[in-house]
Parts: C-alpha cells; structure tokens; sequence
C-alpha cells in the first residue's frame, strides 16, 4: 500500500494510473476509521481496479464552536485498517498544502445548504464541496465513492459533479450500523456508556417511522411527531431536526407519494449525531 502525502505527487501518480488504464476508485474521509468507511472501500474495490482512501479532518467545514481540535484521530490505526482491507494508496494531505497562505477559492452550492445540517452548520457544506473539489482534482478518480449515512453530503455531491460536470460517477453506499443500531460514527467515540440509550433513540424513531409507513402512514406531520416523541424521551437529546424531504432537493414535503428521506440531527450533551432513513411506501 502506498502512503502519499505530497498533493503532486498524489496527481502524478494518478496520471499514471490513468495512463496504464486503471479505473480510480476514491473514497474520501475524515479518518478514524471503521466498518462504515470500510464498506466504502469494498465498493469502490468491486467496481475499480485501484482504491484510493483520503484521510483530512477538513478544518474548511467546521465552525468556530464546532469539534475540529477534539475530533478523534488515529492516523497509524488507520493505516492498518486500510492496509488490512486492500486499500492501494491513502492519501494524506496537509491542511497547510490543501489551504495555503493566500487561499481564497470556495465552491458553494445556491439551494441545498439552505436545508437540514447547513442551517446549523452555516459553513459546512462550502467546506465540504471546497475540499471535494480540490480533492477531485488531485486524486482524478473515475468513481467516487460516499455513504448515505450523510446523506446530505452525498446529494450535494451528486449535484455539484452534475452541475460542474465533472467526469466522475458518485457511487453511495448504504448505512452501516453496529448490533445494537446506532450507525456508525467516528463520533460515537465521544459517546459514554451512560449516553447510549439516548444516541439508540435515533436508529428506534427511524424503525419506528419505517414500521408507520409499513402500516400505511403517508402523513409527514404525523410521523415527524412520533419520531420526535421519542427522541424526547431522553433529556439529554437537543433535537436539531426532523425532517421529511425530498431525497435529491432536500425540500421538506407534506406527504409520502412515494418515496421521501427522513433525516435526523440530536446534539446528546455536546456530540452531534445524524441519522436517516429513505421512507418507501411500498416497502
Ligand atoms: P467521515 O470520515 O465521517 O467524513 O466519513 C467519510 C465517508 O464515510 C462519508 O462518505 C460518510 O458518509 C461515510 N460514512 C460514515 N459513516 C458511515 C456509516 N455508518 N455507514 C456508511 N458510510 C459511512
């Protein structure tokens, strides 16, 4: 396994995969790796002949009173775990080359940060598509690959490499969870033994709204309520949103015609965590 941490040579050797003819898989994270960024791995390994896994806790996307200096890292566990499962070079950039003195370029979406995590993350999504856009131009995948466990990330992904036509196909891998439900996060490490029940009740409102809609609910109102009931069964829950929107603009909508994201943030004590679920009527 390579290990690349000079943005050249990251492009040179890119360059050089692509004149050998092999298809780049990217899979780009914040490290502290586990199975859900794993299973991103596998992805783009079914469907490329080279993986590439970027660690950058991207400082572009976090708030002033956001947890950029706490955020958890492990940067030689990671290695392992990317060596154990077959990644062929991670790159790692410094925040120093990524935004060097003097930066100033920034890709902004007009309309989906305006829904969801962007309204109490003002920043976050400009930082995330800044660092994407730098990131596809250093790596040149052929397929990038993103989990719906942020599922906002992913459609402003989808929309930005349709709107800039980049030549890249966005790939979205499904939420991993552990046995118990909780999805995966690198910020469950924040979590203490005492805070897990409360962090549960976000994966159990999602089972319930799946079994409501099962039973014929198609009124967003209805299950919005029920999923907030029991999220506010815990005092430690600060709800930021529940929310039943459209799955590409993020729009809110009123009913499941036929299929709509139910999309949750909680603040547990100071940890943030996001959870969703596509709601199908059908099944
Ligand atoms: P992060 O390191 O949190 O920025 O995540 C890097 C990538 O892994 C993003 O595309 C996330 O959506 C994805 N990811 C994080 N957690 C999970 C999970 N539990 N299941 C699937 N994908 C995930």
């Amino acid at each position: 396994m390579k290990i690349i941490e000079s943005i050249t040579e990251m492009q040179q050797y890119a360059d050089q995969l692509r004149a050998d003819s092999k298809k780049i898989g990217f899979v780009p994270t914040m490290g502290y790796l586990h199975q859900g960024h794993l299973s991103l791995v596998d992805i783009a390994g079914e469907n490329c002949d080279t993986v590439v896994l970027s660690i950058f806790v991207n400082p572009a996307q976090f708030g002033p009173n956001e947890d950029l200096d706490s955020y958890p890292r492990n940067e030689g566990k990671d290695i392992e775990l990317a060596r154990e499962k077959g990644v062929d070079v991670v790159f790692l950039p410094s925040a120093d080359t990524i935004y060097p003195d003097g930066y100033q370029s920034y890709v902004e979406l007009a309309h989906l940060p305006n829904h969801l995590c962007g309204l109490s993350r003002p920043v976050f999504f400009k930082g995330i598509t800044t660092v994407v856009t730098q990131l596809f131009h250093i790596v040149k995948p052929h397929v990038a690959v993103f989990g719906e466990k942020d599922f906002q990330q992913l459609a402003t992904i989808r929309r930005m490499v349709k709107d800039l036509k980049f030549d890249i196909e966005v790939m979205g891998g499904p939420i991993v969870r552990e046995p118990d439900g909780l999805a995966m996060s690198s910020r469950n490490a924040y979590l203490k033994d005492h805070q897990r029940k409360a962090a549960l009740s976000l994966s159990r409102s999602i089972q319930h709204a799946r079994q409501m809609v099962a039973d014929g609910t198609t009124d967003a109102t209805s299950i919005i309520q029920q999923v907030t009931a029991i999220l506010s069964e815990f005092a430690e829950n600060t709800i930021d949103y529940v929310s039943i929107c459209d799955t590409e603009t993020m729009d809110p909508v009123s009913s499941i015609e036929d299929s709509a994201l139910l999309a949750i943030a909680v603040n547990l004590n100071k940890i943030r965590l996001i959870d969703n679920t596509v709601l199908n009527r059908q099944g």
